[in-house]
């Protein structure tokens, strides 16, 4: 794991932005329209800064990464498709999507106490290999950097996992979100030469009993840990996710969560609130003041702080969402459900039409229109 900080951050920037005002130049010009596009990437980086700054980035592979949901810089067209992702123009809905998320499977050996699809767990699939072929072509052709597999469990269809990112080319990110549940070394493997980027596993504490009572499953903390070391061993990208509860939600909590990620030496760690949804339909999970103020404290402080430089960035979809905007809702991001569906994330439960026979410009507009939840 090598975590960059201090000057080298404010270097690479430099070097990045010399580049990028030579393309602008290059493209538009030195009149209004390079400024118009200068200021839209301006904006655009803000979204995901604290205090208009990144503080850390990790270099693996020659790529350099800010957190596990940016795709590794540079990619491929780096420098068109940024200008892209941030037009602000709203008619370029399709080439503004950054991330899209798609529930791989309905399959999962587990059952989470927090799953927002324990409605619908291992039920029939509803998305066929090939469809799913095609989904990822579609992203591609528009031009998303970021596509990652939920479910479900996707290591749960794994064949399937492997034809897919094998059929996809190199213009994208490809990340799992896994409980770890069943990643050998051997898999692990497969998947990077497949084309895999990183996996994200989710580990709901660091206490192995906690874990394992929240996931119901007594081997799920060991599981989590080995999946792991498996992904680092065979040269993929780690990130740790946790659902923060309300139980959790102290700072002491965090620190010990953030020192298990640096001592299993996981760059990346992805803080996630609870929602009233799934299993957790109709409970009283939702954050008050008090801890959403926690979250962000300490997002805030051990990103930028000095004495946390070597420790794994931190990455809090819920400090932007509160602080600047929402990026899911069809403004950034989508989510594609287990049966095809586009919704603006999986939280939010308003499916539009089918995304490969559907009307999604219409979805995205509407999506849009509606807004995240969150922040209704
Ligand atoms: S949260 Fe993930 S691992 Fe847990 S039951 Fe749901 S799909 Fe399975």
């Amino acid at each position: 794991m090598k975590i960059v900080s201090g000057f080298r951050v404010k270097l690479f920037f430099f070097k990045l932005n010399l580049k990028l005002v030579f393309f602008l130049i290059q493209k538009y010009g030195f009149g209004k329209q390079f400024k118009v596009k200068k200021a839209e990437i301006e904006r655009f980086k803000e979204q995901f800064t604290i205090d208009k700054r990144f503080y850390k980035y990790l270099k693996h592979n020659n790529r350099v990464y800010f957190n596990c949901n940016i795709p590794g810089i540079p990619f491929t067209d780096f420098f068109e498709r940024i200008s892209n992702l941030a037009s602000e123009n709203q008619e370029n809905h399709l080439s503004r999507l950054a991330i899209v998320q798609i529930g791989f499977t309905k399959k999962c050996p587990l059952n989470c106490e927090h799953c927002y699809e324990g409605k619908i767990l291992n039920q029939p699939e509803a998305i066929t290999l090939e469809e799913h072929k095609q989904i990822v072509a579609k992203l591609q052709q528009i031009g998303v950097p970021m596509i990652q597999f939920g479910g479900g469990e996707p290591l749960n269809r794994f064949n399937d996992l492997i034809e897919v990112l094998q059929l996809a080319n190199t213009s994208s990110d490809f990340w799992i979100y896994s409980s770890g549940y069943g990643l050998t070394i051997e898999k692990a493997k497969q998947l990077k030469k497949a084309g895999l980027t990183g996996v994200s596993v989710s580990l709901d504490h660091y206490l192995e009993s906690e874990h394992n009572a929240f996931r119901r499953n007594d081997k799920s903390f060991k599981l989590a840990l080995e999946a792991i070391k498996n992904a680092q061993e065979a040269g993929l990208l780690s990130a740790m996710t946790i659902c923060v509860t309300q139980s959790f939600c102290t700072l002491e909590n965090l620190a010990a969560y953030h020192q298990l990620a640096f001592e299993l030496e996981v760059p990346f760690v992805q803080l996630m609130e609870p929602r009233a949804t799934g299993n957790y339909e109709g409970k009283d999970v939702k954050l008050n003041t008090e801890q959403f103020q926690i979250l962000e404290h300490f997002y805030k402080n051990r990103n930028s702080d000095k004495k946390f430089k070597n420790f794994p960035i931190i990455q809090y979809t819920g400090y932007q969402q509160r602080n600047k905007s929402c990026g899911g809702a069809g403004n950034r991001y989508i989510y594609i459900d287990t049966d095809g569906y586009t919704m603006a994330c999986p939280f939010c439960q308003n499916r539009k039409s089918h995304f490969l026979n559907g009307t999604l410009l219409t979805d995205i507009n509407s999506l849009k229109e509606e807004g995240c939840e969150l922040l209704n």
